[in-house]
């Protein structure tokens, strides 16, 4: 357990969100905009007041996890398999060969489109792809400037201030893992891929965190597609497009059998965040800019007794015996998710804004789950506005 925050903060804290959520919400429907202003208000007043945040946090992105995957199943039922692949046989060309406006593709989840939510502003679109945000009519992406405002300014926004706390509080394929990443003891504690560390003063040698080679294959990974998607001439984002998968079929085994591997599997069987340790190009891209983010986990050596049980529960091998002696801190891949906070018996781990000894945790979890409500407004819509189609309701 570690402090929590007083009764007045936790309140200010879940009424800003609770305010944010009915704004943009009830612009679709003031009764969404009331429940989804109510939960989102309660869970940030629940998660600073309480000590014991993991359950809350781990049960948030899981949330945004069945989200997406229900709005996206529930789109696919309403377009049809054979609609969709003749969407799916066009769009690429339409979109960034010949420039032509696209055909239908605001309604398949296009991953161009969900950025776009960062603003939220889910965009529909006409059968002649034109948009209009604010009244000013839009082709979308195609025009550059557009794709800059929408797409990487509120990309690079979100995850300039949260860094990889996006992935501890916000992605929806970090839930997913954490949906099958079981708690307790792992079966298998990765001992071939964890590198030898001697403490100072010691002479053991001990099982630390993950070896660097290990980690940084995600690296490898994201250049490898940013290679692909320049000699093809497409977005990178598009190269792990799930049209891709559908399309390619050989593409889509290798990228099904991953899934099962480390989303699945692996993170069950060691407990950690296989996939977002090693693997992710999107995880690897972020921690560029990491170093620029205002939050990070410190550890204060006057309280820390060295008993290193913060190592066991970090999900992403970040916080490590080396990491916790030569940088009171964990390495670049945390994901700010605070099992450690909440697990240290000394208090004396914490968040706080960086360069400074101002503990922020109240700061960080309203502006991350603002952030969560913003991103996954289309697909809470999709499914509002589908399902009961679709159920003949
Ligand atoms: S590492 Fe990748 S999949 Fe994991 S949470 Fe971050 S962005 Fe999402
Ligand atoms: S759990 Fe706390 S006391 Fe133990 S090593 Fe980690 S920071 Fe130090
Ligand atoms: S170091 Fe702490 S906050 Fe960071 S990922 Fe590990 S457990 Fe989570």
């Amino acid at each position: 357990m570690y402090s929590s925050a007083t009764v007045k903060v936790a309140a200010v804290g879940g009424l800003a969100v609770g305010l944010f959520g009915l704004l943009i919400y009830s612009r679709y429907s003031p009764l969404l905009g009331v429940y989804v202003g109510v939960l989102g208000g309660l869970v940030s007043f629940a998660l600073l007041r309480s000590g014991s945040i993991q359950r809350l946090r781990k049960a948030l992105v899981i949330y945004y996890a069945v989200i997406t995957w229900v709005g996206t199943l529930t789109i696919f039922s309403f377009v049809g398999f054979t609609s969709l692949l003749k969407w799916i046989g066009g769009h690429l060309r339409v979109y960034y060969y010949s420039g032509m406006p696209t055909v239908g593709r605001a309604l398949v989840p296009c991953n161009f489109n969900l950025p776009s939510v960062t603003v939220s502003i889910p965009i529909w679109g006409t059968e002649m792809g034109m948009e209009t945000i604010a009244g000013i009519p839009v082709v979308w992406p195609s025009s550059i400037f557009y794709f800059s405002i929408l797409v990487l300014a509120p990309y690079l926004a979100t995850t300039i201030v949260l860094g990889r706390g996006f992935c501890g509080w916000v992605c929806y394929f970090g839930g997913t893992v954490d949906a099958f990443r079981r708690d307790g003891n792992p079966v298998w504690s990765l001992s071939r891929f964890r590198k030898r560390y001697i403490e100072p003063g010691k002479t053991d040698m001990v099982v630390d965190g993950l070896r660097e080679d290990v980690k940084d294959i995600k690296y490898g990974v994201a250049f490898a597609l940013l290679l692909l998607g320049a000699s093809l001439a497409i977005p990178i984002i598009c190269v792990v497009c799930w049209t891709w998968l559908l399309q390619y079929i050989w593409w889509g085994i290798i990228a099904l059998l991953a899934f099962g591997l480390f989303v699945v599997v692996l993170p069950f069987l060691t407990g950690k965040r296989i996939w977002c340790a090693v693997l992710c190009p999107v995880g690897a891209l972020i921690n560029l800019l990491e170093r620029v983010t205002p939050f990070n986990i410190r550890i204060d050596l006057g309280k820390c007794t060295k008993d290193y049980s913060c190592t066991a529960v970090c999900p992403m091998f970040a916080m490590t015996r080396q990491t916790i002696n030569e940088m009171y801190a964990p390495n670049i891949d945390c994901i700010k998710c605070g099992a450690c906070i909440e697990h240290c018996p000394e208090k004396a781990i914490d968040l706080y804004l960086a360069g400074t000894s101002k503990k922020v945790r109240s700061w960080f979890i309203p502006i991350a789950i603002s952030a969560g409500m913003a991103w996954y407004i289309w697909f809470i819509l999709s499914i509002g506005q589908i399902a009961p189609r679709l159920l003949h309701l």
